[in-house]
């Protein structure tokens, strides 16, 4: 269904900022729409917030940010953390995939989440993908087509 971006991703950041420790920037006004699945923009949107949240230090912030190029919607969310080596880009998408236990085997997961992104984003016609936040930390993207207020 058409969904007001900007408007929906307040309301979900508003509902998972008390549950985490970093601060969530996000402030863009800009009536953005999409054509997506409700429940698939709010899950894959909380799997990229908690990660955000997992996987950088307290004291740091999660910045989110909308761009639109070519009717295209690029929705992104940077941490500042421990980030996404080259070689794994591809392979956190994929099912029960973990980085190195050593590294991921204090922070609880599943390595489902991702799988879980990825597979709600191409019933939608849309895209996740991840890269380098700068100076730190890494950036996760979900690409979907706009459609006109
Ligand atoms: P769960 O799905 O139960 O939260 P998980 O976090 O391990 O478990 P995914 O969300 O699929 O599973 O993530 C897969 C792997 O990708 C993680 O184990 C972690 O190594 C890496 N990863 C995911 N998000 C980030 C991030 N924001 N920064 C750095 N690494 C990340």
């Amino acid at each position: 269904e058409r969904i007001n971006l900007s408007k929906f991703t307040d309301k979900v950041v508003s509902e998972i900022q008390l549950a985490l420790r970093q601060k969530i920037n996000f402030d863009i006004q800009t009536d953005l729409f999409v054509s997506m699945d409700k429940m698939a923009l709010y899950k894959i949107i909380i799997i990229f917030l908690e990660n955000a949240g997992k996987y950088s230090p307290s004291n740091s912030e999660i910045t989110i940010n909308i761009t639109l190029e070519n009717h295209q919607v690029d929705f992104q969310v940077a941490d500042e953390g421990i980030g996404v080596p080259e070689e794994e880009k591809d392979n956190i998408f994929e099912r029960f995939y973990r980085i190195d236990k050593s590294r991921s085997s204090e922070i609880p997961g599943t390595g489902l989440g991702l799988a879980i992104a990825k597979e709600y984003a191409q019933l939608n016609d849309a895209k996740v993908f991840v890269s380098n936040n700068s100076p730190k930390g890494s950036t996760f993207h979900l690409l979907m087509e706009s459609i006109e207020n």
